[in-house]
Formats: structure tokens, sequence, C-alpha cells
């Protein structure tokens, strides 16, 4: 316990400064902090803020029908990302064309509301470091003809009208889609093990 407050009383001196936990730091840790600051409180600060990145993820119908769910929540899961919220659904074309309304005047976007309509999807929402633009590499090129080996659409798809999941493209734009598809109430805070400190264990 002792070692966490420290280890919390740093990070806070580190990114604060106030009198009340320099007087909480032992003497040495509190040089060394000052010592390291200049050169080392971007790269702390960002690293530390960024982890709440999040992004929405959908496994699509034909995911679903081909029982996909599980290696591609694994995917996501081994790479070290947190799943904060997931359900699964009949999604309604209001939805879906408040999702796609940058692509209502392309010609296959009928043939994409009929696909995206067909079944049950799994929509999730996961958090970590720079995740959005991490999943889209992991998730690989729209169209998996072109899509690596390695990624989601190349591994499990070969047409660009069913390529088995959504991964948002932008921050932005993820956000957007996470406030369509989730109430925040749905949405968990929770701490990974292996991110928080194990001294209480
Ligand atoms: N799509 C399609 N034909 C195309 C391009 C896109 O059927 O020529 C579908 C495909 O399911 C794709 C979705 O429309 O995933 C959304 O397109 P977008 O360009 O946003 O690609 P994504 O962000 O999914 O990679
Ligand atoms: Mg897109």
């Amino acid at each position: 316990m002792l070692r966490r407050r420290v280890f919390h009383a740093a990070l806070q001196q580190l990114f604060t400064g106030t009198q009340e936990t320099e007087r909480a730091l032992p003497c040495g840790l509190l040089c060394a902090l000052r010592g390291g600051r200049s050169l080392d409180l971007h790269r702390h600060k960002s690293s530390l803020l960024d982890v709440r990145e999040r992004t929405l993820i959908a496994v699509k119908p034909d995911g679903v029908q081909r029982r996909l769910i599980g290696q591609i929540i694994q995917r996501f899961e081994q790479r070290g990302f947190k799943l904060v919220g997931l359900k699964m659904l009949q999604a309604t074309q209001d939805v879906l064309s408040e999702h796609y309304c940058h692509l209502r005047t392309k010609p296959f976007y009928g043939n994409l509301l009929h696909y995206m309509t067909s079944g049950p999807l799994v929509v999730m929402v996961w958090e970590g470091h720079n995740v959005v633009q991490t999943s889209r590499t992991m998730v690989g090129n729209t169209n998996p003809a072109e899509a690596l080996a390695g990624t989601v659409r190349g591994d499990f798809s070969i047409h660009v009208s069913r390529n088995v999941v959504h991964a948002s493209d932008s921050v932005e734009g993820a956000q957007k889609e996470i406030q369509l598809w989730f109430q925040t109430k749905d949405l968990l805070d929770w701490d990974l093990w292996d991110q928080t400190s194990t001294d209480d264990v």
C-alpha cells in the first residue's frame, strides 16, 4: 500500500508539482523526478493520457454467421486492448443510415444496408493506446483482395461486400460511432490488472 501511495504521489508531482505532493515524496525520488522531468515529461504525459482512446469494432452479419466472433475478440485481447462495451443486436435501417451516411451516394449503398441488416451484429468498444489506428491495421484493407494476410479481412474474407468486420477510421469518427451505438451507461470503466499496481495482492 505504501509503495502504491508513493507511486501515485510521484505521478502527481510529475504533472502538477504541488507543495503537498512534494512533502509526500521521499527526497531521493523527488530529486530523481525533477532531474528527468524536462526530458521525460512529454513522453510520460502522452503515454499516460492517450490510453483512454476508444474505437468501435463490429463483427458484421457474415462474421457472426461464420462463427468468427470469438476469433475476432481474441485478436483485440491478445494485442492488449481493453473491452469496455459489447452487445449483440439486429441493426435498424435508421442506425445504419446514420453510421454509413458518408456512403449514401455510392452505388453499393443499397446492397450494404441489405447486408448489414441480414442478421445480427456484435458491436464492441475497445480502449487503449492508439487503438483507432492500430485496429484499422489489424482489420486490414476495406477490399479483402488487397488486405494483407494476418489481418482480419486478409485471413477471413475474399470480397469487399462481405468483409466480416467494421473498425472506426478516425478518433473523431470513433466518438460519433460509439455515441450512435452505445449509451454512456453501457460502457464500463474498469482497470486491467496488468496496468495497475499489484502491491495489494
Ligand atoms: N463497401 C462495399 N463496396 C465497396 C466499398 C465498400 O460493399 O466498393 C462496403 C464494405 O462493407 C465496407 C463498407 O462498405 O466495409 C464501408 O466502406 P468504407 O469505405 O467506410 O470502408 P471501411 O471503413 O469499412 O474499411
Ligand atoms: Mg469506414
